[in-house]
């Protein structure tokens, strides 16, 4: 497993594996590693001759008092279980070469970003969309994979490729979750064993309305409400939203016919959790 620290020299070694005609799968990560990541890395080994993943926690994604600088790193680790699952290479660029003092130049999905985290966290889309342009012109990937844990993230990206003509097709990997449902983040670290009972509320609460839309509840109104109220039933536990939305355009629905997106962010402690599920009309 090659790792690699500069642009540059990544950029030659991705023009060497595609002159010999090889297929470069690509996982972008900000590191500290779980099942999620891996399932990607995985997924990933099987869909391309080489494998390639980037650990960055890239700082223009995180809003002012958010946490970049506690954000959980832990190298060793990542690199020993990267080659456990076959990496090829592992990119970590460096902060100053990725985002120099003179830097000016952002990217922004419009519309797709003006809902969900978007309205949460503004500014971070920005940050995705361009740091994961910047690996892209970087790694020149032919296959991208994503977790559908981050599902607005992935539907940016797809739409970000697909309005630049980026000729890189962009996989969605289902959620990782632990045994009791709870998804796999990196974030669950901050938990304490107390709000780690409480941050299975979301998985609850997206179980919760699984159960009323089979019961025949149609009323996105009522389901929200509903997994509201079980959600502040549990200690520790701050609602920053719990929407139902069309699973493409994102825009709010009132009424369930057919497929209708669930997504939910909540702050556990000081953990800003995030899940989601599409709701299937039957
Ligand atoms: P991150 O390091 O948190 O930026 O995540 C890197 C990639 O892993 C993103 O595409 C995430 O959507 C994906 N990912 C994170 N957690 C999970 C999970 N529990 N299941 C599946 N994919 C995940």
């Amino acid at each position: 497993m090659k790792i690699v620290n500069k642009v540059r020299q990544m950029q030659v070694l991705s023009d060497k594996f595609k002159k010999e005609g090889k297929k470069i799968a690509f996982v972008p990560t900000m590191g500290y590693f779980h099942k999620g990541h891996l399932s990607l890395m995985e997924r990933g080994r099987e869909l391309a001759d080489i494998l390639v993943i980037s650990i960055f926690v890239n700082p223009i994604q995180f809003g002012p008092g958010e946490d970049f600088m506690e954000y959980p790193r832990d190298l060793e680790r990542d690199l020993s279980l990267a080659e456990g699952v076959g990496v090829d290479v592992v990119f970590i660029p460096e902060a100053e070469e990725m985002y120099p003092p003179d830097y000016q130049t952002y990217l922004e999905v419009t519309g797709l970003t003006q809902h969900l985290c978007g309205l949460s966290r503004p500014g971070h889309f920005r940050g995705v969309t361009t740091v994961v342009a910047k690996l892209f012109n970087i790694v020149k990937p032919d296959i991208a994979l994503f977790g559908l844990k981050d599902y607005q993230q992935y539907i940016v990206i797809k739409r970000m490729v697909r309005d630049l003509n980026y000729d890189i097709e962009v996989v969605g990997c289902p959620i990782i979750r632990e045994e009791d449902g709870l998804a796999m983040s990196s974030r669950n670290t901050y938990l304490t064993p107390e709000q780690r009972k409480s941050a299975l509320c979301l998985y609850q609460g997206i179980k919760l309305a699984e159960r009323l839309v089979r019961e025949g509840q149609r009323d996105a109104k009522i389901i929200i409400k509903e997994v509201i109220d079980y959600i502040e039933s549990k200690p520790y536990t701050q609602i920053d939203y719990v929407k139902i939305c069309h699973p493409e355009t994102l825009d709010d629905l009132e009424y369930l016919n057919d497929k209708a997106l669930l997504a939910l962010a909540v702050r556990v402690g000081k953990a800003r959790l995030i899940d989601n599920t599409i709701l299937e009309v039957r």
